[in-house]
């Protein structure tokens, strides 16, 4: 599943390609991938628009129009590639949508399992905070303080591998991050998220964002599908010391890293160094 240096990542690559192209023609194969907007409506509003920026705000990526704002998800598989309009870089079977731009070439929306979602909002609608009020603050955000964090995890006694998942109440962590994350800080992932220290906490946050920071700066990880871009892979993999690496040996103490399910994700963890 892609992951917060994935995004930044794929968002880094196609910024050059697209901005200030017009989009000519948009054309959908997957209904559902526009969960929240009539096709017709979709279509009318996105037409003749010019792209003028592209960022990500946690794991969405947002498309910055002249009139409105494209927000992507890509869920499990789902992946954004610029290419040559006679050429599909992956399965057609997988294309869900394209966007023609004034240059003759395509952005194309490609998804194996189906559960990327994209929408269109009115640029008030995104600016104001409506659109994604749901989000908690990103991990990366410099305005946030381990105090504010700590505070957060008071009121919550699910274990910390969970919460550090919930995009509601901080955003940007997935699923490989968290394990690498409660690692380096040596916390256990089962630890309810109230009894963590402030210190902790600090600790915790100083780790979360070097540690994506550093993946960002590599390109983010490639596990299982995930290449951001034909003929580039994300080197963080390299980095990682314990997603993935059940039954070897801990690098710290040389206990073998144990695997368990936290609210059904895989949980990676010396037992020993996070006790
Ligand atoms: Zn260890």
């Amino acid at each position: 599943m892609p992951e917060l240096p994935e995004v930044v990542t794929v968002v880094k690559l196609l910024e050059p390609d697209l901005i200030n192209k017009t989009i000519k023609k948009f054309e959908i194969y997957y209904a559902k991938l526009l969960w929240r907007n009539e096709i017709e409506d979709f279509k009318k509003r996105v037409e003749n628009q010019k792209i003028l920026k592209i960022f990500n705000q946690g794991k969405y990526i947002i498309f910055e129009l002249e009139n409105d704002v494209l927000i992507s998800h890509l869920r499990m598989e789902g992946r954004w590639n610029f290419e040559p309009q006679n050429t599909l870089s992956y399965k057609e079977s997988w294309l869900e949508c394209q966007f023609i731009l004034d240059d003759g070439f395509v952005l194309r929306y490609y998804d194996s399992r189906k559960f990327g979602t994209l929408e269109i909002v009115s640029k008030e609608s995104f600016f104001n905070g409506s659109a994604l009020a749901h989000l908690g603050p990103s991990i990366l955000d410099p305005n946030l303080t381990a105090k504010q964090l700590f505070e957060k995890f008071q009121k919550i006694k699910r274990p910390i591998k969970s919460v550090l998942l919930e995009q509601n109440i901080i955003s940007g962590i997935g699923n490989i991050y968290d394990n690498e994350i409660l690692f380096a800080t040596k916390i256990n992932p089962l630890t309810p998220a109230n009894e963590i220290t402030l210190k902790t906490v600090s600790k915790l946050l100083t780790n979360a964002i070097e540690i994506l920071k550093t993946s960002i700066s590599v390109g983010g990880t490639t596990i299982h599908s995930f290449t951001p871009k034909q003929g580039v892979s994300g080197g963080y993999q390299d980095f990682l010391k314990v997603h993935g690496r059940e039954k070897k040996e801990c690098y710290l103490c040389q206990t073998p890293i144990a695997k368990i399910k936290v609210n059904g994700r895989g949980t990676y963890y010396c037992p020993k160094c996070q006790k």
